[in-house]
């Protein structure tokens, strides 16, 4: 492996610059050529190509977002993308690329090694969604700005004595509403993971809160569940207090990667061109797995099937009270 790529793709995450930053330097310093490729596949069809060195990724670590840009790019699922890349990387002698992005980046990464490009994937995306990782980067940041937007509301909900039906990000995955539910003091948490009695799990909840003299009310909703204007409307009609919806939305992509996801972010970063140049076939995901940073498979990786954390679900449930 003589020159790599490195692209970001699917939806932005802070802590992706971070990785990227990672790759380039411990690319060139261990004597490579990197180049950047921009708004991830797009870039490899279009020969959007940036050359990298030590001092383009500069003033980068700090920032959210991805210098390189990142897009959806439909045409790389179908043969003549995939056709084009390829011959992309040949054209510009790109014999390695670290995609950083989710499951679906991931596949792209899959099909173009199989093409003879070996490709490492890092996990980059705010949801957590990836079965083999216990962590994905951007995942802490989006917590604490959730967290951070949770209280600035809760303010308001305490001195109205209302109740605030919040909906966070993750897409299929619960785990930042849970872990944000958790560091809010939410009444109920609702995910896509564990089925939701809405008589039982919040109205019911609430009513027994309120007789025992407690006022505003939390609960925090999974993207994945969503309803967050139906299940205000049934607070409001079964309790009798003022119930808001919200969705957090965007926010919670942007802003400055926390210290997790920046070091979590050169740590793969690294990794990730390490085993570029150990396995020459790529066809590589890095992961976390119990706090240690390995690598899969990447069909094996996609194969498995992510859990979700029940024992902390519980325990949300049970000293949320
Ligand atoms: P994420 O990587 O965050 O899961 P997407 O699912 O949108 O985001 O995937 C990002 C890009 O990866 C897609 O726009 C496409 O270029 C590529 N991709 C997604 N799914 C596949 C697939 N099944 N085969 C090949 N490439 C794919």
């Amino acid at each position: 492996v003589k020159t790599i790529g490195v692209l970001t793709s699917g939806g932005d995450a802070p802590g992706m610059n971070a990785a990227v930053r990672a790759v380039v330097r411990t690319g060139i310093s261990k004597g490579l050529n990197v180049v950047g490729v921009r708004r991830g596949y797009n870039g490899l069809i279009n020969g959007d190509l940036i050359d990298m060195s030590l001092r383009s990724v500069s003033d980068i670590i700090h920032r959210g977002g991805t210098m390189l840009y990142t897009a959806r790019c439909d045409e790389f699922r179908y043969e003549s993308g995939l056709q084009k890349a390829t011959q992309t990387c040949i054209d510009h002698g790109i014999d390695g690329v670290v995609v950083i992005g989710g499951d679906g980046s991931f596949r792209g990464a899959r099909d173009l090694s199989l093409r003879g490009i070996p490709c490492v994937g890092i996990p980059g995306t705010i949801d957590n969604d990836i079965a083999c990782t216990d962590y994905t980067i951007g995942y802490d940041t989006a917590m604490n700005t959730a967290m951070e937007m949770i209280d600035k509301c809760r303010d308001t909900a305490q001195s109205h004595d209302r109740c605030l039906v919040v909906e966070v990000m993750g897409r299929r995955c619960g785990d930042i509403a849970l872990n944000t539910g958790i560091a809010c003091g939410a009444t109920s948490i609702v995910v896509p993971e564990v089925p939701f009695d809405m008589q039982k799990d919040c109205l019911e909840r609430i009513q027994k809160d309120l007789t025992r003299g407690k006022r505003h009310f939390i609960i925090i909703v999974a993207e994945g569940y969503g309803k967050v204007e139906e299940i205000a409307q049934q607070v409001g009609d079964f309790t009798g207090i003022t119930a808001r919806a919200l969705v957090l939305g965007h926010v919670q992509r942007g802003g400055n990667p926390s210290v997790r996801d920046r070091v979590m972010a050169s740590e793969m970063g690294h990794y990730a061109i390490e085993k570029l140049l150990c396995n020459g076939i790529g066809n590589r995901v890095i992961a976390l797995k119990d706090s240690k940073i390995v690598d899969f498979d990447i069909l094996e990786a996609l194969e498995q099937k992510k859990e979700f954390n029940m024992e902390l679900y519980r325990i949300a449930h049970e000293i949320s009270i």
